[in-house]
């Protein structure tokens, strides 16, 4: 798997994962598996941020 960063805040979904947190909005665009992961870490848990409240019949 390629280790995929977001042009606009330079996270990966690595130190996303490490860090808990999502640099940006546009991670959730640019880094597809980063929706699954934050939706698993995040999942039922209060998140400070924005969340991917938008999908729902995308790509399913
Ligand atoms: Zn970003």
């Amino acid at each position: 798997m390629e280790q995929k960063a977001c042009p606009y805040c330079s996270s990966t979904l690595k130190s996303i994962k490490e860090s808990g947190f999502v640099g940006c909005e546009h991670c959730y665009r640019e880094i597809k598996e980063l929706e699954e992961i934050v939706r698993q870490l995040f999942d039922g848990k209060s998140f400070s941020g924005r969340k991917p409240a938008r999908r729902r019949n995308e790509e399913f």
